[in-house]
C-alpha cells in the first residue's frame, strides 16, 4: 500500500511554529517514503474560525515550498458524510442523544453514560455522544511508543455531534482520514490522548486504522505556552528558509546553516530521520535570533 500523509490545520489563526513543525514532519515523512502529502482544512468550528486564516495558511505553505499532492479538502464540504456516520452509530446503538449541561456532569467532566437509556431531560438538544466501553485501547506510536487508555474511566462517553449541529473533531477526523486513505498521521502530541477515541470510532465504523507519529509540542523554557520571543510569532514573519531551518532543528535533524530554501529542502529530504525526533511530549523552542 502506498504511503499517504496529511497536514490538517484548523483555520483558527496564522500558521504558528507548532503547526509548522507538524507540517514539515508530515511532509518529509511522505516525501521520503515516496508517498503523497495532502492538506485538509478542518473548518468545522465556526466560533473559533478566524476569517481569512485558511487562505493565509495555504499561501504560507506555498511560500515555504510545501505543495500538496492533490486538492485541498475543506471539512465544511463534507457535512453529509459526518451526518451519515452519527446516524449509523445511533441506529447501531453505539451513540445516543444527550442534553446534559456541563453543570450536570461530575466535577471531572467525565460522562459516565447516565442518560444512555434515553432518559435525557432535554430531548430537543441535538448533542450526540459515542457510547464507550471498558476495554483498554492500546496502540504503538512511532515516536512516543506504547500508549493505552480505558475510555470508560478516563474519558467517558464523548461528543460526536455538537449541540448546534456541527460534527465534533474526533468524528470528522476519522471519517476524513479514511476518505483520504491516509496511511500515517503525523501531528502534535497534544493529540496523543485523543487517539484512543479516534481508534474506537474507527473500529465502530469499520474504518482502517492508520499508523500514528506524535511530535513533541513546542513550549517555553518553563514548559508553558510559547511567549512571543520564543517563536510564537506567525511564521510569515520569518524568511522561508529560516522558518524551515528552525522546524528541522526543533525536530532534531541538525540542518546545515545558510542554505537557500530549495537546497535546504533537498538536504532535508536526503537526511530526514524520524528516529532523531526527541521522544518528549513537550520541548522548549529555543529562540534563535
Ligand atoms: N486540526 C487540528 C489542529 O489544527 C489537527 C488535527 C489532527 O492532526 O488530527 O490542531
Amino acid at each position: 500500500m502506498s504511503y499517504v500523509g496529511r497536514f490538517a490545520p484548523s483555520p483558527s489563526g496564522d500558521l504558528h511554529f507548532g503547526s509548522l513543525v507538524a507540517a514539515v514532519a508530515s511532509y518529509l515523512q511522505a516525501k521520503t517514503l515516496n508517498g503523497k502529502w495532502l492538506v485538509r482544512i478542518e473548518d468545522i468550528d465556526p466560533p473559533r474560525e478566524v476569517p481569512g486564516s485558511a487562505v493565509a495558511i495555504l499561501s504560507e505553505l506555498k511560500r515555504l515550498g510545501m505543495k500538496p499532492d492533490g486538492d485541498v479538502l475543506f471539512q465544511s464540504s463534507r457535512l453529509d458524510s459526518y451526518r451519515r456516520a452519527w446516524e449509523t452509530l445511533l441506529n447501531a446503538g453505539q451513540a445516543f442523544f444527550c442534553g446534559c449541561s456541563r453543570s450536570m456532569l461530575p466535577k471531572d467532566g467525565i460522562h459516565r453514560g447516565h442518560c444512555r437509556d434515553g432518559s435525557d431531560p432535554c430531548p430537543s438538544v441535538k448533542r450526540v455522544r459515542f457510547l464507550v466501553d471498558n476495554r483498554t485501547i492500546r496502540f504503538k506510536d512511532r515516536i512516543m511508543g506504547r500508549f493505552e487508555q480505558v475510555l470508560s474511566t478516563q474519558v467517558g462517553d464523548f461528543v460526536i455531534r455538537r449541540p448546534e449541529g456541527w460534527p465534533a473533531y474526533h468524528l470528522a477526523v476519522v471519517i476524513d482520514d479514511a476518505y483520504q486513505e491516509i496511511t500515517e498521521i503525523v501531528r502534535g502530541s497534544d493529540l496523543l490522548d485523543s487517539t484512543p477515541r479516534q481508534l474506537a470510532l474507527q473500529r465502530a465504523l469499520g474504518l482502517p486504522q492508520p499508523e500514528y507519529c506524535h511530535l513533541p509540542i513546542a513550549v517555553g523554557p518553563d514548559g508553558s505556552k510559547l511567549s512571543k520571543r520564543e517563536r510564537s510569532d506567525p511564521v510569515s514573519a520569518l524568511p522561508a528558509a529560516g522558518a524551515i531551518w528552525e522546524a528541522l532543528d526543533f525536530l532534531g535533524q541538525c540542518p546545515p546553516e545558510q542554505l537557500p530554501l530549495e537546497q535546504l529542502w533537498s538536504w532535508a529530504i536526503d537526511h530526514w530521520d524520524i528516529s532523531r525526533i526527541p521522544q518528549r511530549a513537550t520541548l522548549p523552542a529555543i529562540h534563535i535570533p
